[in-house]
């Protein structure tokens, strides 16, 4: 029995970087400064430029970023926010705690991104906002989707919580749009040490509003302009992203790697393969394969000892969260046959080659036969 592969190891991001950031950590333990502060703004600066964007605003979790953000832009009742109808749910449940309303539109069935097509028709004259998912690590098609958020005088907002670094026809992902938003979420591409998220824009009128809101509303101590909440980026995080940042490019390049293995060496099988197209340049955050036989292979990976996730086992319209919008089944056919056949292969920076070769082989030994 060879020894398992795991979905996706965690600690061995820390191991390669251990002393760096034991000093980074010891550093703001000794600091006494434990919300906001240079560390919290040196990261910000360092993701920004990083990101191509002119202001970074760190906030609590990638929630609240597009929350914050949709916030600063007067999204609220009676507005509605164009959404993937495949998006992990904050993506919706963002949009709903403004008291807008989430009108999600089916993606595209090769690249599962938000559909420029779909989105036209989606229009009505209270959409406010368009928010594509550049789902996977794969950006959505910017130019396509900003071109029609222009001519209809709507913003659009990146939910890029699986796309630190990716590319669109050659330009990070970061400040394509009015504002991009970011989770830190441990298992992402750029992880915290637990809860985090930011938010990246051109703008700077709707950073200053961003960081505003996620300090109760205030911009000078204890004057409250408006009612915010407090979501803000720890730097205890933002010392420990620090250190992470520069190797993100080599992380993600290892990630690639493994990709290329997939996309080669499973050709042949019985499963549907990630398409990228020619402008883009995923991270690949997630490496999701698509077959009706989804659970009998995942069955057969786990008796390997090979770790497998469904991103997402039950599209957000199916959810009990949202029997207040009245979607039966079949109301979005391409979420709900994508969630029933998606099936997410194990990659991440510190995943060996051979371990990319066990899981070949035993996905070749079960969908060729
Ligand atoms: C992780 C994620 C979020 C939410 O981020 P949190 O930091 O967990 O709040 C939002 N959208 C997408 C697409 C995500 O993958």
């Amino acid at each position: 029995m060879s020894t398992d592969v795991p979905f996706l190891a965690l600690a061995p991001i820390y191991e390669e970087l251990r002393e760096e950031i034991d000093a980074v950590a010891l550093r703001v333990l000794h600091s006494g400064w434990f919300i906001g502060g240079p560390e919290a703004e040196r990261f910000e600066a360092a993701f920004a430029a990083y990101t191509g964007a002119a202001h970074a605003v760190g906030v609590g979790n990638g929630l609240d970023a597009l929350h914050l953000t949709l916030r600063a832009m007067e999204i609220g009742p009676g507005d509605e926010v164009i959404v993937a109808s495949n998006s992990f749910i904050a993506t919706m449940l963002a949009v709903s705690m403004t008291g807008a309303t989430p009108v999600m539109v089916e993606p595209d069935s090769a690249t599962y991104n938000l559909d420029p097509a779909r989105v036209e028709e989606a229009i009505t004259p209270r959409t406010k906002v368009v928010l594509p998912t550049h789902l996977y690590g794969q950006p959505a098609d910017l130019d396509a989707l900003l071109a029609i958020a222009r001519r209809h005088g709507l913003k659009l907002v990146e939910d890029a919580a699986q796309a630190h670094g990716a590319r669109y026809r050659g330009v990070r992902v970061g400040a394509h749009g009015d504002a991009v938003c970011w989770s830190f979420y441990p298992s992402k591409n750029l992880g915290a040490a637990g809860d985090g998220g930011g938010v990246t824009t051109n703008d700077p009128a709707l950073a200053a509003r961003i960081r505003t809101l996620g300090n109760y509303g205030s911009a000078e101590r204890y004057v409250n302009i408006e009612k915010g909440v407090n979501s803000r980026l720890d730097p205890l995080h933002a010392a420990i992203m620090g250190v992470k940042l520069p190797h993100l490019d080599a992380w993600n390049a290892r990630r690639a790697s493994i990709a290329s293995l997939y996309l080669d060496t499973l050709r042949d099988c019985d499963l549907v393969l990630p398409h990228v197209p020619n402008w883009a340049e995923p991270v690949w955050h997630l490496f999701v394969v698509h077959t009706p036989r989804r659970d009998a292979l995942r069955a057969t990976l786990a008796a390997d000892g090979i770790a497998t996730q469904i991103h997402y086992p039950i599209p957000a319209h199916r959810q009990a969260a949202y029997a207040e919008l009245g979607f039966g089944e079949g109301s979005f056919p391409i979420a709900e046959r994508l969630a029933a056949e998606t099936l997410s292969l194990p990659i991440g920076p510190h995943m060996t080659m051979d371990q990319a070769e066990r899981v070949v082989g035993a996905v070749r030994a079960a969908s060729t036969a």
